[in-house]
This record gives C-alpha cells, sequence and structure tokens, in this order.
C-alpha cells in the first residue's frame, strides 16, 4: 500500500521513554546463570552507554551443532499500539485482546533482536540492530556481541531478511564496514526493489548508505538457496516485498528465524489478518504468517522473532475460540 511504504518502519515510531529506558535480560535469558538489570535515565544515558556492556543480555543455546546466540540491540516503550498492530479493529476488541492476554492496550515494548550462528566453519550474523545513531536505546549489537565474546572482525557472514532501518542501520560504523571481514547475503527480490525506489525515500537513503557499497561482497539468494550447509533461505514475503526468512536444520533440530514475519507476539499471532501498519503490502503478510505459522505449529518448531520479547525465542501453538494461534515463550528446553 502507498501509504505504508512512506511510512516509518518499525524504527521511528516508537518513542523513547522519557522517564527511563530499562534493559532487563539476564533473568530471562534461557541460559542464563543470574538476573541482570540496567536501568538509564535518558538524559543522561549518553554518557552511561559504555557502562552497558557488560550487562546487554544475549541468549545462547545449541540446533544440532549451530551454536545460537539471541543478541539484544535494545528496546523501547511505545504508545498506542492499536495504529499499528490492529489498525482496523475497534478500540474495545482491542483493548479485549490485550486484557485477555495479560498486557496493556495502551502501550507496547518492541524489542530489536539480531540472531548470531556460529558452525559451519562461520559466524554468521542475522540483521544488524538500528546503528550508532540509535543509541542509547538502541544501537548497541557490537555491546551485546562484546558480551558474548564475539568482536566484529570475528563476523564472517551477515545475512540481511529485509531493508528496513532497523535491521540495516549497524552495517556501517564511522562511515565503513561494522563486520569488515563479513560477506554478504541479501534476498534478490528485496535487493531489486529498494535499488529501484526512489533515492529521496527516506528507507532508501539508508539502503544506498548502507547497503549499496557492501552489494560487491554479496551473494544473493532466493526462497531454497543456502547461506551455508543447513541454514537455507525462505521467502516470507509481505512485510517487504522480498522479506526472506530463514531456517536452521542440524541433527535433526530445527529453528526458524522469523525476523518481522510477525512484530508483536498477542495481536499478530491471534489474529494474523489484523493489519499491520510496518507490513508494506498487508495481504501478503497476513498470508504469510498464516502459512509460517501453521507449518511451526504443526512441527512444533522453535523460533525467533526479531521484535518479540527478548530473548525472542519461543513456539506457537493452535489458538483457542477465534485466536488463530498462541505464543509459547521458550524457558529452559532450549539449553537442555
Ligand atoms: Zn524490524
Amino acid at each position: 500500500m502507498p501509504d505504508s511504504t512512506k511510512r516509518s518502519p518499525f524504527s521511528d515510531v516508537v518513542q523513547i521513554n522519557r522517564r527511563g529506558f530499562m534493559l532487563s535480560g539476564g533473568a530471562i535469558a534461557a541460559g542464563a546463570a543470574a538476573g541482570a538489570t540496567v536501568t538509564l535515565g535518558a538524559d543522561d544515558a549518553a554518557a552511561q552507554a559504555g557502562s552497558v556492556a557488560g550487562a546487554l543480555p544475549n541468549s545462547s543455546f545449541k540446533v544440532g551443532e549451530f551454536e545460537v546466540m539471541t543478541l539484544l540491540d535494545g528496546a523501547v516503550t511505545a504508545k498506542e499500539p492499536q495504529k499499528t498492530f490492529g489498525m482496523k479493529q475497534t478500540a474495545e476488541r482491542f483493548a479485549d485482546v490485550s486484557a485477555a492476554n495479560f498486557i496493556p492496550s495502551d502501550k507496547f515494548r518492541a524489542y530489536f533482536t539480531p540472531t548470531l550462528i556460529k558452525g559451519a566453519g562461520e559466524v554468521i550474523l542475522f540483521d544488524t540492530g538500528l546503528g550508532e545513531g540509535a543509541r542509547p536505546a538502541r544501537g548497541n549489537l557490537t555491546l551485546a556481541l562484546a558480551g558474548a565474546g564475539v568482536k566484529p572482525e570475528d563476523v564472517t557472514v551477515v545475512v540481511l531478511t529485509h531493508m528496513h532501518p532497523d535491521h540495516v542501520g549497524g552495517l556501517m560504523s564511522g562511515g565503513k564496514a561494522a563486520f569488515p571481514n563479513a560477506r554478504y547475503v541479501i534476498g534478490q527480490a528485496e535487493f531489486d526493489f529498494w535499488s529501484k525506489m526512489d533515492p529521496s525515500h527516506r528507507v532508501a537513503k539508508l539502503f544506498n548508505a548502507n547497503v549499496k557499497p557492501l552489494a560487491e561482497k554479496a551473494t544473493f539468494v532466493k526462497g531454497g538457496d543456502k547461506v551455508v550447509s543447513g541454514v537455507e533461505a525462505f521467502e516470507a514475503f509481505g512485510h517487504t516485498p522480498g522479506h526472506m526468512t530463514f531456517v536452521v536444520e542440524s541433527g535433526g533440530q530445527q529453528l526458524h528465524l522469523l525476523a518481522d514475519t510477525a512484530n508483536h507476539f498477542v495481536w499478530s499471532l491471534a489474529y494474523p489478518d489484523w493489519e499491520v501498519r510496518f507490513d508494506m503490502d498487508k495481504g501478503a503478510a497476513a498470508a504469510t504468517r498464516r502459512k509460517v505459522f501453521d507449518m511451526l505449529a504443526a512441527d512444533k518448531t522453535p523460533f525467533v522473532g526479531y521484535h518479540l520479547p527478548f530473548p525472542a525465542v519461543g513456539f506457537v501453538e493452535k489458538g483457542s475460540g477465534d485466536a488463530a494461534f498462541r505464543y509459547v515463550a521458550a524457558s529452559y528446553q532450549m539449553s537442555l
């Protein structure tokens, strides 16, 4: 829809909570030994940003031979979620569904969670967060990596699920490639779409600054292509015209990296047809949600959702009543 191509994607419409920004990850991170909570006031946050380094949460678990880590780039609290996730619902309906799922209907928390996978001789990063311009609330991927013992130069492959700023913003740092030894894997359809976009378009500007210069080191993929043996590209179009997800498979285990297939764990799973402001093709995005979550529910396959509550790893089952699906956050089963 023309409206949504011009609207800010997830990155810019959310408002930073001025009262304070809280990272509370360790206690909920699968496999984390102890809880850690860091609160930053917005005013002095920049000065304190460095102090978050040791506390930025990550979660790690195995999928067969692959070591998987979800890494928190940041999180923000935003108002009026219905304008994003329940565009055509009545306020009463939106409030009822929210209350039934123990969440408020007047605000929500958005998380930004890239994934790192080690295995097959590679260190593979899926999406890069918002980058240095979004700090301190977001743009902290390199700190999260450092907390996990990974340096930017250790990353050998950067995979981009789509071209929205909250996914490609961290590709550059100080005007240079943030992951200097990496090759890139990018969906062909997504790259082609943004290449043809009017260069004055906000997302196209960032695409031209951050992605285009790296294109000569990129491999362009379509559904079914492999990033490495055991990591396969999957076409999940709708959120953007070439939005890609990735299926990780090893030792009889599977994990689906869903990127922005569903951006909220209640509203977009229970009601996958509810229109979401950030979905550029709303019908295709809804159809993709139904197809992918049907598949994951049937196979009981775990998945990572980029904007889900950290550590962003969970399962989906069929919903009850008129709800299509229900999210089941992972607890310890992934790290046993
Ligand atoms: Zn996103």
